[in-house]
């Protein structure tokens, strides 16, 4: 009898979806963010019981309700912490953070500068779009200097943060930007991001219909002779973010550099695309090499309970 070979299951769409009523306003950004990261899942056909997505606070933080997989909906500014703990204590599990910019950037800086130079192989996208939503649209870290949206009673007095700059000063392998409401786009980043080897940064600009009433998709398309604001930097033939000699510090500082100049375009030439890329010992592989038996076993089941702590107590008495 011919052995018989059963073919690995074929994950539907459908499954990565949950039965949660999505509660965020008609019109929002999010729903196309959420849609773009349930077909990346698809697209890489990832077991949902093998991903691990992790929300901080804010109208994005209840993506993870609405996929099919394990979610933490966590702390104000947190998901980058949990997301780091999760990936430790199992590798094997693809973990994705989510945030908003107030989350990722004002509350939960620090974790987002430090988890850019611990390259654990996971991901992070940040809804970004200039307000705190949630809590009635207040000014959030990127939105910049001079801009009134309707709830505020007088235009900022701050500069707003640019996002990706941080990112290639914090040292993330894998920078991008997106625009919610272009999912076809937005999903090939969100595949790029999740199989890119170490921590991947996604800036996603979204619109908030009800309390940004400045960077609207009206805004986003462009103004009234038909110039879009979004460059496309995969339609640029130039275009090379990506490192091909991670020991060669010249190109690393050629390729930042190129992609720090980029980021700070404004006004009617926003980029969206790959913005830099360079391939780096992930902490997760730079732990297993210190602990053989990672390489084999994800943290959870190795047999911890049987290690005598006793001297650790002793030590510390
Ligand atoms: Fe979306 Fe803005 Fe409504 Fe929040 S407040 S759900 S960001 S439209």
């Amino acid at each position: 009898m011919p052995e018989t070979i059963t073919p690995p299951k074929k994950f539907s769409l459908q499954e990565y979806k949950t039965e949660v009523h999505v509660d965020w306003c008609p019109g929002c950004g999010d729903f196309g963010i959420l849609s773009s990261i349930q077909q990346a899942f698809f697209q890489l056909q990832i077991p949902p019981h093998r991903i691990a997505m992790i929300s901080g606070i804010g109208c994005s933080g209840k993506t993870p309700h609405y996929v099919d997989t394990y979610g933490l909906h966590t702390l104000h500014g947190r998901a980058l912490p949990v997301a780091t703990g999760a990936k430790l204590a199992n590798h094997q599990l693809t973990v994705v953070a989510v945030g908003g910019d107030g989350d990722g950037y004002g509350i939960g800086a620090g974790y987002f500068v430090n988890s850019g130079r611990r390259n654990l192989d996971m991901t992070y996208i940040v809804f970004n779009n200039g307000v705190y939503g949630l809590t009635k649209g207040q000014a959030s870290p990127t939105l910049g200097k001079g801009l009134q949206t309707k709830s505020m009673p007088e235009p900022s007095i701050q500069e707003g943060v640019n996002p990706l700059a941080v990112a290639l000063g914090a040292g993330y392998t894998w920078i991008g930007r997106g625009y919610a409401l272009d999912v076809k786009s937005l999903v090939s980043l969100i595949v790029q991001a999740i199989q890119h080897k170490g921590t991947s940064f996604l800036d996603v600009f979204q619109t908030c219909p009800v309390y940004n009433d400045l960077r609207t998709k009206e805004w986003y398309a462009g103004d009234d002779i038909g110039r879009t604001r979004l460059r496309r930097l995969d339609a640029d033939a130039s275009w090379d973010p990506v490192v091909k000699d991670p020991a060669n510090l010249d190109e690393v500082v050629q390729k930042k550099t190129r992609a720090l100049q980029t980021s700070y375009e404004t006004g009617d030439s926003l980029a969206v695309g790959l913005f830099y890329k360079i391939d780096l010992p992930t902490y997760d592989e730079q732990l297993a090499g210190k602990v053989p038996a990672l390489k084999e076993h994800p943290l959870i089941d190795l047999p911890l309970y049987q290690r005598d702590v006793t001297p650790l107590f002793d030590e510390l008495a």
